[in-house]
C-alpha cells in the first residue's frame, strides 16, 4: 500500500481517470504510481511509458490489470 506523510502535499479527487483498470502494455496516461487491481502490486510509471508486465498472477487472480493510484501535477509548484 502507497504511504505518505504529510496529508497536505495531497489532494483527494474525484476524477474518473481513476476507475479505469489497463493491461499491461498500455501507455500511462499520466504519471504516478500504478497498483495492480488483482493483487495490489504497486509500481511507477512516466506518462507515456508501457504499464509494466512484471509479475504474474495465479489463475485465480485473473490478469494484471493496472489502475492509477496517485498521479505527479507537474503543473504544481
Ligand atoms: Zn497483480
Amino acid at each position: 500500500m502507497a504511504s505518505y506523510k504529510y496529508r497536505h502535499l495531497l489532494s483527494a479527487s474525484e476524477d474518473l481517470v481513476f476507475d479505469h483498470d489497463h493491461p499491461p502494455g498500455d501507455r500511462a496516461r499520466l504519471s504516478g504510481i500504478y497498483r495492480c487491481a488483482a493483487c495490489g502490486r504497486e509500481s511507477v510509471a512516466k506518462e507515456g511509458d508501457t504499464l509494466p508486465n512484471d509479475h504474474s498472477h495465479a489463475v485465480t487472480e485473473g490478469p494484471v490489470r493496472w489502475r492509477l493510484l496517485v498521479y505527479a501535477d507537474h503543473r504544481a509548484k
